[in-house]
């Protein structure tokens, strides 16, 4: 685990995997899958790791989960949720049980003013559809949202380009319902606290000074625990446990989230720059303009061949403003002055759907780079994923490109810059045992810059199995063993998801 090229395979032996199938085939009544065709298609995600499943099984409803649980609780079974499988590290990969919602628990159960309610299984790209019919969004918009759910959202506190202005999904989380792993049901909202939840503020309270001097100082974060989220400022808002949480916690089978009115008046400005550093210079000075989103999308994001650091043919900076009033104008304009020196003004648009087609242009990057894999030489994501303050961010960029020049390596560059969220990749030979020892040496040193500086090692994709190793570092010891005692409470045999955020002492 933590060594991000190794293929894992099945080693699970407890019970037979034809017994737990027809066990479950008996207990509930959503399909179960457990040949061999089906194990390797839910082997796989969006990352680099194979790990196959002893049994797939799509729950019909709570009550078939419930039974799922109580069974694998009962007989020490892993148990891994799964949404659309877009996680980009390992995330809802298991050899024991996946659970997958997109089948039977995909639908909207309600839409309020401000509010909308649905099942975890639920497509973000079908959710948005359905708001956009009443003028209302969800503000994430991972670029995977044509695919990926909304219990993998949550899960992976997921975030997108319009995170900037709104928010990640954490923020827009108002309450959860869950299956813990020993089958039984709760809710979890600022009204609601069971028990368990109670105990997990007795657990944190304690804690307040210590949270909050060593989370990141950042807007968006997918590492660890959100014990921060969870009670902040003293409050306590239990629903935030879940949010990051990878499924290691419990099983959400629907959410409730806050949703917006989208804005009269927006303004989508494409800012050309004669390089990424040049780009990046300006972020700071747009940022105080107040811009919903301000993206980042350099040319070695479409042809990483040969930019060994230091290139420079051209990169792009994305800057949205929205208002409800007309004073988006002089807004926009004061963003073309900002830029004027170093940039010019590629394209501008005013209407949704011109504003759609050139953010598809941007969201469409990562399809771009994963397309990049030419037999062992991959895109590696280790380090895909950092968030720093806006204002170090020239200073974490002009570093990554000195370390991929320093080792010859190609390498892609876009990303959320007015988060600070800097998505990267180098190319690495996975068979180079050298170029592999390149990737985690360079790791290593970015993320301790990284926390160094206050920053985060994920914003948005989460840890999986390639960061797990990494928490500890992240946080410290003190926080990490919180991390241990949060997971045993609401897991106390290890069985959800096992291996991700904390692993048991023999996983
Ligand atoms: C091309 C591409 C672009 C992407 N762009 C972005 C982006 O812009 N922003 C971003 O943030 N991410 C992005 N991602 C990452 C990924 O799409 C998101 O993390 C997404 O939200 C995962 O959703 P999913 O349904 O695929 O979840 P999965 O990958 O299936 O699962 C993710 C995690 O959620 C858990 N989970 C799923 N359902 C439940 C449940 N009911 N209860 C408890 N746990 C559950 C799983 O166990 C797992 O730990 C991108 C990925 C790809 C491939």
């Amino acid at each position: 685990m933590g060594i991000y090229f190794i293929q894992t395979t099945n080693k699970s032996s407890i019970p037979p995997n034809m017994q737990i199938a027809d066990e479950l085939a008996r207990i509930a009544r959503g399909e179960v899958l457990s040949d061999d065709w089906n194990k390797q298609i839910y082997s796989v995600d969006a990352s680099h790791y194979q790990v196959s499943p002893c049994a797939i099984i799509h729950p019909e409803d709570e009550r078939d989960l419930k039974l799922i649980c109580e069974y694998s609780y009962a007989n020490n079974l892993q148990l891994t949720a799964r949404g659309a499988g877009t996680g980009l590290l390992g995330q809802s990969l298991s050899n024991g049980i996946v659970v997958d919602f997109t089948k039977h628990m995909n639908k909207i159960i309600e839409i309020g003013d401000d509010f909308v309610t649905v099942e975890p299984g639920m497509i973000k790209g079908v959710l948005d559809k359905e708001l956009a019919k009443r003028k209302k969004f969800l503000p994430p918009d991972p670029a995977s949202g044509n695919y990926c759910t909304i219990g993998g959202m949550i899960a992976d506190n997921s975030s997108g380009a319009h995170s900037l202005g709104y928010g990640s999904t954490i923020d827009a989380l108002d309450e959860v319902c869950v299956i813990y792993s020993d089958g039984s049901l709760a809710t979890a909202g600022a009204d609601c606290v069971d028990d368990r939840l109670e105990r997990l503020k007795n657990l944190l309270a304690p804690y307040l000074n210590l949270i909050s001097s060593k989370y990141p100082v950042v807007t968006k974060n997918s590492c660890g625990y959100r014990l921060d989220a969870a009670i902040a400022s003293g409050r306590f808002q239990p629903q935030k446990i879940f949010a990051a949480s990878e499924g290691t916690l419990g099983m959400i089978t629907s959410a409730k989230l806050r949703v917006r009115d989208i804005p009269l008046f927006r303004h989508l400005l494409v800012i050309g720059f004669k390089d990424l550093l040049a780009a990046i210079s300006r972020v700071p000075a747009i940022l105080k303009l107040g811009p919903v989103a301000l993206e980042m999308l350099d040319h070695t994001a479409t042809d990483p061949r040969n930019h060994k650091g230091f290139t420079d043919s051209g990169c792009l900076l994305f800057a949205e403003f929205a208002s409800d009033s007309a004073n988006i104008e002089s807004v926009s304009a004061k963003c073309r002055e900002q830029v004027s020196e170093s940039g010019f003004i590629v394209e501008a648009a005013y209407d949704d759907k011109s504003i759609a087609t050139i953010w598809n242009a941007r969201k469409s990057a990562l399809s771009q780079v994963m397309k990049m894999t030419v037999g062992s030489r991959k895109p590696i994501g280790l380090i895909e994923d950092t968030v720093v303050n806006p204002d170090f961010l020239y200073e974490h960029a002009l570093q990554l490109l000195l370390d991929y020049r320093e080792n010859a390596l190609d390498y892609v560059m876009y990303g959320h810059v007015g988060n600070g969220n800097m998505h990267t990749r180098p190319l690495i030979d996975t068979s180079s045992e050298r170029e592999i020892g390149i990737m985690q040496s360079i790791a290593h040193k970015t993320f301790e810059r990284v926390v160094r500086n206050g920053g985060s090692i994920t914003g948005e994709h989460g840890d999986g199995l390639a960061r797990a190793a990494y928490i500890e570092m992240m946080y410290g010891p003190e926080i990490f063993s919180l991390f241990r005692q949060v997971k045993t409470l609401f897991d106390p045999k290890f069985t959800l998801n096992p291996g991700k955020k904390v692993a048991a002492a023999n996983q």
